[in-house]
């Protein structure tokens, strides 16, 4: 774990992100840990549980939004909450760099796969952390209001109305869509009733690594920077607009989590 919280702190001391409200909120992120588990290999499986000692996936789910008030964490984690794509929904090392000074969720992926890669030099504790950072950041960059694109605004600033209720775009994005439609529901019924991709469209939708999961993510959220204005008043129409692209993002993501836990663990 020490390592984890210390990656170039230094650096990341001299740079100033505002804190990003929390992705797919809870139901949302148990959710996509959950099917991401029932699609590991056996083999990528065993050797995570080596890790884990059988604690579900789903647990570590909002792990790194858990820890945000506690300095250390929050240094450590900066900005990995959220991506950046380009105007043509691209985004190369420079983009990331040249936006968000390289603090964004794909860039801590890369940086993950690559530690990952020599897990027997690490400390059990941080191949755990991880995985509990993987969990979440696949997830994270998947979440409409968590795309972020370096030529507009589109971080959900816009204060709306949610059936009535004063809230902020973004928080409609992260909980309030899911959880309005589908009150009530276990992160396991939520997994039963998304997962039912057939192996052909999830091969599809898995091809490439976290770059290329997370361009085609901004261009699935590029159209709905237009949707939604300052004091919009929003209700069923937008849920008929949005729920099907939230939970179009949260089936990439599984399926995409459950890829790159494999392609980590399962060699
Ligand atoms: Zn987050």
């Amino acid at each position: 774990m020490k390592r984890c919280a210390i990656i170039s702190l230094a650096i990341l001391l001299a740079l100033g992100f505002a804190g990003e409200a929390f992705a797919w909120g809870r139901l949302g992120h148990y959710t996509i840990a959950e099917i991401a588990e029932r699609h590991l290999t056996p083999r990528a499986k065993a050797k995570i549980e080596r890790y884990t000692h059988g604690t579900p996936l789903s647990a570590y789910a909002i792990f790194m939004d858990s820890v945000v008030k506690k300095p250390i964490y929050d240094t450590a984690f900066r900005g990995w909450h959220a991506s950046i794509a380009d105007a043509d929904c691209k985004s190369p090392v420079e983009v990331r760099n040249r936006y968000r000074k390289g603090r964004d969720g794909v860039t801590a992926m890369n940086y993950w796969r690559k530690e990952l890669a020599n897990r027997q030099t690490l400390s059990d504790s941080t191949v755990l952390c991880g995985i509990k950072c993987i969990v979440h950041i696949v997830a994270d960059f998947h979440c409409p209001a968590h795309v972020r694109y370096a030529d507009c605004k589109n971080d959900g600033h816009q204060k709306v109305t949610f059936f009535g209720k004063k809230t902020k775009l973004h928080k409609v994005w992260d909980t309030a869509l899911i959880t309005r439609a589908h009150k009530g529901w276990t992160p396991k019924q939520y997994a039963d009733y998304l997962d039912t991709w057939s192996k052909g469209k999830i091969k599809r939708c898995t091809r490439g690594d976290e770059q290329a999961w997370f361009e085609s993510a901004a261009r699935d959220v590029r159209p709905t920077i237009a949707w939604v204005g300052e004091g919009d008043a929003l209700d069923d129409e937008f849920v008929k607009k949005a729920l099907p692209l939230a939970e179009l993002q949260m089936r990439k993501a599984a399926y995409r989590l459950a890829t790159a836990l494999n392609e980590i663990f399962g060699e």
